[in-house]
């Protein structure tokens, strides 16, 4: 489209995206200088609409960020109070106990929030500094200079004629420039990943590696409710099919966060990722606990878990790349938040000093220097070893193994070096002929439900006359390639029943993609064996509307 003709904005900063790590670069930023031109962009209709919520908060980005945010009513309200660790056989549990974990594990100081919540009151503090916040804003393009340098974003394209032309009543849009533009569009970002291939970011680094992460929100029983219990399981019903497990994390309201993680390096493309979510809900533990409770939200997510090995380079020309963008989530933890937040951090004050120097559009080396030398690093430094050996010596290997080397490097040293995570979750998928389908059982309708209900409390909506944004390099591939040979995943591994293979009588397979359902999570894009499937973003305000709750 480089014959549109658009209107440019000028800025310092332009930041793609309010998660925790734009919003914490943009509330940075004006806390050095009031006078900076800073701007967010953010593809849900408001933001925290395409936040997966529920989580557990280290808190000490915000600490680091906004020192003084308990007076300023942050909403953490939930200290974690119990923590606890099963593991589980198909109807029984064994009970780890936190003595042998490291402290590093140790959810004491930690808070569960809703980060839908959290950014939503981190947004209200960038715009009481200066900032403009734009939601319903997806940015689909990158804008580059006469050197090659990234010097802004399109954003604001509606109304494309469904073959992604421009028709009557389409608007182009608007390029906003900036001195640096920040990348953080959380895991997996469609232009993050064009920066990464453009100026091949990922080289001499380890395969980023990923998770898909399902979550419900449920209104129990108050009798069950223990506010401020973190939970983790793991074990059934994954076994050896696949890395994983399960969180429940008990909040206020008598309101549980019940999620479940599948690695995505598992090889047997029969897994069915959403229906062993469902599937797990029925271990005797679980069950008992949303008996009579009700589901009120679903939505899912890819997590990055590569770790320290798999951080591509973070900036180029003109651009950085902050948080997921990255993939910067401490992966026995469960936790990137805090992360997210340092490095917008960061980010900002090698922006600032920059600035400051006269300089624009260059390396921000500082900002990459502090991530991996500064608290992120360290944080994800320790725990390095743990991912591979999950992928490649399975469950048990990875506690005993995974363990004792986060404790020895929590003393600085480790007997296992750096180990590699070998191919990516695409290249990990097997051949059908390997493996026999899995036949789950039907979901119930009460604990556990089927994907395109579930996906009504995503309360997604995408406006159908646009083109589709998940795009295919090769229309052929699905039925051609993907269904002999990997009896096509796509409509198995992603969570919102996207992509259909049709078989109707006397004629050849169809393969459907319904647009419509998208959650967002990016899983097509990581998972599809044949790497043919493109994440893009729908025009600005579609996609899910998580609750604010
Ligand atoms: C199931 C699951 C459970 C997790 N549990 C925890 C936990 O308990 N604790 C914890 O600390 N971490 C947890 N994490 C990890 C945590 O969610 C991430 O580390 C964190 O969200 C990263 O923040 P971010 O700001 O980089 O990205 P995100 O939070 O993903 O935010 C990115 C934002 O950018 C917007 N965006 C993306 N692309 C564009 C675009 N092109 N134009 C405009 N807007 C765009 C998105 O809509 C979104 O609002 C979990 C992750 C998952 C999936």
């Amino acid at each position: 489209m480089a014959d549109i003709e658009r209107e440019a904005m000028e800025y310092d900063v332009v930041i793609v995206g309010a998660g925790p790590a734009g919003l914490s670069a943009a509330i940075r930023l004006k806390q050095l200088d009031a006078d900076l031109n800073v701007v967010v962009l953010e593809k849900g209709s408001e933001v925290g609409a395409h936040i997966l919520s529920g989580a557990v908060l280290d808190p000490c980005g915000l600490d680091a960020l906004i020192p003084d945010w308990k007076e300023k009513g942050a909403p953490l309200n939930v200290p974690v109070k119990e923590d606890n660790f099963y593991m589980l056989g198909e109807a029984g549990k064994m009970r780890v106990p936190n003595f042998p974990m490291p402290p590093l594990m140790s959810n004491h100081g930690n808070y569960i929030v809703s980060m839908g919540n959290v950014c939503r009151w981190m947004a209200e503090q960038a715009e009481e500094l200066g900032v403009e916040i734009f939601p319903g804003m997806a940015c689909s393009e990158l804008v580059y200079g006469d050197n090659g340098e990234v010097k802004g974003v399109v954003a604001g394209v509606f109304g494309l004629e469904p073959d992604g032309s421009y028709g009557p009543n389409t608007e182009p849009g608007m390029e906003l420039h900036g001195k640096y533009v920040f990348l953080s569009e959380g895991v997996r970002g469609s232009l993050a990943k064009e920066v990464i291939e453009k100026y091949d970011l990922s080289k001499g680094k380890e395969p980023q590696k990923f998770g898909l992460g399902m979550k419900e929100i449920w209104e129990i029983d108050p009798d069950k409710h223990r506010e401020g219990t973190v939970t983790h399981t793991m074990g059934w019903p994954l076994g050896s099919n696949a890395g994983g497990g399960s969180f429940i994390y008990h909040l206020e309201n008598n309101q549980v966060y019940v999620g479940f993680v599948v690695h995505l390096n598992y090889e047997n493309p029969y897994l069915y990722p959403y229906m062993e979510f469902q599937r797990f809900k029925h271990h005797p533990m679980v069950a008992e606990l949303l008996k009579g409770g009700k589901r009120v939200a679903y939505g899912a997510r890819a997590i990055s878990e590569g770790g320290y090995q798999s951080m591509p380079k973070m900036v180029a020309p003109g651009v950085a790349l902050l948080g997921c963008s990255v993939g910067m989530v401490n992966v026995p933890r469960i936790k990137g938040n805090h992360n997210a937040m340092l490095s917008g951090k960061a980010a900002a004050e090698a922006a600032y000093k920059s600035i400051q120097a006269g300089r624009a559009s260059d390396e921000l080396t500082e900002y990459e220097t502090e991530v991996r030398t500064g608290a992120i690093g360290k944080d994800l430094w320790k725990v390095r070893n743990v991912k591979p050996l999950w992928s490649k010596r399975g469950l048990v290997a990875s506690l005993t193994l995974g363990g004792f080397d986060m404790w020895t490097n929590t003393f600085g040293f480790s007997a296992l070096g750096t180990l590699s995570h070998g191919k990516t979750d695409a290249a990990a998928t097997g051949k059908a002929s390997k493996f026999k389908p899995i036949d789950y059982p039907k979901p119930d309708g009460k604990l556990s439900f089927d994907r395109l209900t579930n996906v009504s409390f995503s309360f997604t909506n995408h406006e159908e006359s646009q083109p589709a944004h998940l795009t295919l390099k090769d229309a052929s591939v699905p039925i051609d390639v993907n269904l002999p040979t990997y009896a096509e995943p796509a409509q198995r591994y992603c969570p919102a029943g996207v992509y259909e293979v049709v078989e109707e009588d006397g004629k050849d397979p169809r393969f459907v993609i319904n647009f419509q359902n998208c959650v967002h999570c990016k899983t097509c894009d990581i998972k599809d064996p044949s790497q043919n499937i493109h994440w893009t973003v729908p025009q600005g305000g579609d996609g899910p509307n998580y609750p604010n709750m």
